[in-house]
């Protein structure tokens, strides 16, 4: 006989397949942004008491007014950066709970990644020592100044919307580097791609979608 943790076992695997299934509908067709998301644990990543819903395509929440983005847009974001072959280094503003920054750190070879909250912050390092996620470099600081010290990057992802694009990010993209960010008020988004034109200072601009993210603060906690 069957026993309750094989049970829960099974469905976990049936809804993490039913949740890749949809992302393909969706359009992602990069196999190892699919194998990736089927093979990390999302639940981890939010409280117990919405790990039911963990494997759902939708944002929820983590605390301090803030989401886990939803998993299409993370599968997205991650194909857009992986497009022109596999970054180096790559920086994230916005930890939150750190699920953007793994699927990240299975795939490139070096993740950077700055969050304003330490609460969150602190949480996500701990779940990354748990997956033995040894090349992400996590720092309490506000993202819209980049992370100078360890530029150039050669993409740069935001998970949280500025207005307008802040300047220091796109003078850390190295050559042929790519930004993706979401862009605008809490009423409208557009996420968009910024590439360097080789060693130039000329930005290529794309629109790609409406989104929905929570707007990039300024200044640490509070
Ligand atoms: N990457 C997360 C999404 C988190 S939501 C995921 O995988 O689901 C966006 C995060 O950006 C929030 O945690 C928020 O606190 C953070 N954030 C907002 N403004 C910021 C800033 N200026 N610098 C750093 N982090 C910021």
């Amino acid at each position: 006989m069957q026993n309750r943790f094989q049970g829960i076992g099974m469905t976990s695997r049936r809804t993490r397949e039913r949740l890749i299934q949809r992302l393909r509908d969706g359009g992602i067709d990069n196999p190892a942004v699919l194998d990736c998301m089927q093979d990390l644990p999302r639940h981890l990543f939010i409280d117990e008491a919405l790990a039911h819903r963990a494997y759902e395509d939708t944002a929820l929440p983590i605390g301090c007014g803030q989401t886990i983005s939803q998993p299409y847009v993370v599968a997205r974001m991650t194909e857009l950066i992986l497009a022109q072959g596999t970054p180096e280094r790559v920086l994230e503003i916005g930890t939150g709970c750190g699920y953007q920054t793994a699927v990240l750190a299975r795939l490139v070879p070096q993740v950077f990644t700055v969050e304003r909250l330490s609460p969150l912050l602190a949480k996500a390092r701990a779940r990354f020592r748990e997956l033995g996620l040894r090349n992400v470099i996590a720092r309490h600081a506000d993202g819209r100044h980049g992370w100078p010290e360890k530029a150039p990057f050669n993409a740069i992802l935001s998970t949280a919307a500025p207005a307008t694009i802040p300047d220091k990010l796109l003078t850390q993209l190295a050559p042929d580097g790519i930004l993706v960010i979401p862009v605008g008020d809490k009423h409208e988004q557009q996420l968009q791609t910024v590439v360097r034109q080789g060693h130039t200072e000329r930005f290529k601009t794309q629109n790609i979608e409406s989104v929905r993210f929570v707007p990039l603060h300024s200044g640490l906690d509070g």
